[in-house]
């Protein structure tokens, strides 16, 4: 599995425009096939997303890669993710960061994932489970937000809990497609960019999609 790891890096991550030598370490270190269920493990190194429990999915490597690079971290940044899902772009996010909060609408979902992150020893990764829509306004001010779900829009929660010169990545669009925004704040103005056209589910709570 290591072996497909460092392929996986090289191949489908580097090649393709990964320049960002934490990040490229970051993928090659954590094992995506331990955060599956284990019917679909032997394609954990595979350039796709996968299936979790719930009708859910992990996110292909590249954009999990893709969104870590674009959301330019530095080790002391706290970061909130929503869309735990199996926890994996959590694990690699902690590698980076110095916190990482991770919201997720499903209860076994959660429950999963924070019982692996425990277990493989992600000790800075707080999993909530909730509607992530509405940030975690507790922990807020956050250096980075990443959305690992489509949204309809910026949930104005979102927007509202990002610290000054704090990013956020999000996919926005319809149901099916979507465009990879980010968005930078430098006090009340709000800068916003847009990557690359994605494919995630739908996010679901009150500050998006409501089903
Ligand atoms: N980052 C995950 C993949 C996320 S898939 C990984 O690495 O595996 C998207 C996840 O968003 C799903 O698990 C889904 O249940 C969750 N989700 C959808 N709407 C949500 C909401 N309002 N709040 C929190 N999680 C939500």
């Amino acid at each position: 599995m290591d072996h497909e790891r460092q392929r996986m890096v090289k191949t489908q991550l580097a090649r393709r425009g990964i320049s960002d030598q934490a990040v490229l370490w970051a993928m090659s270190t954590v094992p995506r096939h331990l955060f599956l269920p284990e019917k679909v493990r032997a394609h954990a190194y595979e350039d796709r997303a996968l299936p979790l429990d719930e009708g859910q999915t992990i996110s292909q490597p590249f954009v999990v890669a893709l969104m870590a690079q674009a959301l330019m971290l530095q080790n002391t940044d706290r970061l909130l993710e929503v869309g735990t899902g199996s926890g994996y772009a959590a694990a690699v996010l902690s590698l980076l960061t110095s916190e990482v909060y991770t919201v997720e609408r499903s209860q076994m979902l959660a429950n999963i994932a924070q019982q692996r992150l425990d277990q493989l020893g992600y000790h800075n990764v707080h999993v909530f489970h909730r509607d992530g829509t509405a940030g975690l306004p507790e922990y807020a001010p956050y250096d980075a937000i990443s959305v690992a779900a489509a949204s309809p829009w910026v949930p104005l929660p979102l927007r509202q809990q990002l610290a000054h010169e704090g990013r956020l990545i999000i996919p926005v669009g319809g149901r099916s497609e979507q465009l990879l925004l980010r968005l930078k704040r430098r006090r009340d103005t709000i800068h916003v960019e847009q990557l690359s056209g994605v494919r995630f589910v739908p996010l679901v709570g009150e500050h998006a999609w409501d089903n």
